[in-house]
């Protein structure tokens, strides 16, 4: 029988790598997809696929991922995190590159049970919903306890060749590895900033305060974070690299920096050019975290390639800096 082309999510974690192993192993053709966004970068599952010998497709989503994350119809996880409905729309997603991609179903390396809030089987069943092509997904490694969808029922994929792994163990994954020579995958759930605790701390400040651009949220790997006021926000380095990402990021913000000392680099964001006040408080904090001046410095301002203001300010009281820390 001809065998079909499947597309399968790939994040670069064990079950993902299985679940594109075991159906090449069966004959299918697989296509391995990662949808990428600036939470979920796709860096590692690249090497991680090279190193596995895949050829991953990378697709930019993030623009038609934002709506899911601001509003997903089935919450968050701890942080940030709408696990459910970010599958949901993944398959969704997939789902539509299908007759572009000439392939017939979807597949995931999702396993029932594994985690407790996206792959219990009301979960699964919600992303299926969710999905909008839950007739079309395979789970290869759980498929055989799960209802039938239509490659299965088409004689597409024959269930009998399906897995039934489920629970938490992962003893039968590594088997599997072992047995189909996977030499390094991502930790479950790793590399996705949105169940980082500070990070959906300062993506959570973004949202709140109707901040969220692909500048702004670039911005919120690097440095300490503050929100001076309702419309500013202020970002500074901590070390030598986040001052230099932050060089590199900042575009038309002010930037603040004291004059001829080496310490950290302040960014303000705002919609809008900051008031001097807001400047002065900006500059106030960055020269808290400059270790290598007293109580008073020279700071200049402007935006990245030019700091020809310069004003002489005093450092802001540790309690007062920690008031506006994110
Ligand atoms: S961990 Fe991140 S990428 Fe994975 S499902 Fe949850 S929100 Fe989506």
């Amino acid at each position: 029988m001809k065998k079909r082309t499947c597309i399968s999510l790939f994040s670069g974690g064990l079950d993902s790598l299985l679940a594109v192993k075991f159906m090449e192993k069966l004959g299918y053709k697989v296509i391995p997809v990662f949808f990428e966004t600036p939470f979920f970068e796709a860096g590692n599952a690249l090497e991680i696929a090279k190193l596995n010998g895949i050829a991953l497709q990378v697709v930019d989503v993030f623009e038609e991922y934002l709506p899911v994350l601001q509003n997903p119809r089935y919450g968050y996880g701890k942080n940030l995190n709408p696990c459910i409905d970010c599958h949901g729309f993944m398959f969704r997603t997939a789902g539509k590159l299908l007759e572009e991609w000439q392939a017939d179903f979807l597949i995931s390396g999702e396993v029932l049970g594994q985690r407790p809030m996206s792959q219990r089987k009301d979960a699964m069943n919600a992303v299926g919903k969710l999905s909008e092509v839950k007739d079309l997904l395979v789970r290869p490694l759980s498929q055989k306890l799960l209802a039938d969808t239509l490659p299965i029922r088409e004689g597409w994929v024959d269930k009998n060749e399906m897995l039934s792994i489920q629970g938490r163990g992962r003893h039968r994954q590594l088997e599997l590895a072992r047995e189909f020579g996977i030499v390094d995958f991502q930790s479950p759930g790793g590399g996705c900033k949105l169940t980082d605790v500070k990070y959906s701390r300062r993506l959570r400040d973004l949202l709140t305060h109707s901040q969220i651009s692909l500048a702004n949220i670039r911005f919120l790997k690097y440095g300490r974070h503050f929100r001076l006021n309702e419309q500013t926000k202020l970002v500074v380095g901590r070390h030598k690299q986040d001052n230099e990402h932050l060089s590199l990021l900042a575009d038309t913000e002010i930037v603040v920096r004291a004059v001829n000392i080496h310490g950290p680099l302040g960014i303000i964001i705002k919609g809008d050019i900051p008031t001097l006040e807001e400047i002065m408080l900006a500059a106030q904090i960055v020269l808290r975290y400059n270790n290598s001046v007293g109580s008073e410095a020279d700071i200049a301002w402007g935006e990245n390639f030019s700091l020809n203001n310069i004003i002489r300010i005093n450092k802001l009281d540790e309690e007062k800096v920690a008031e506006f820390m994110i």
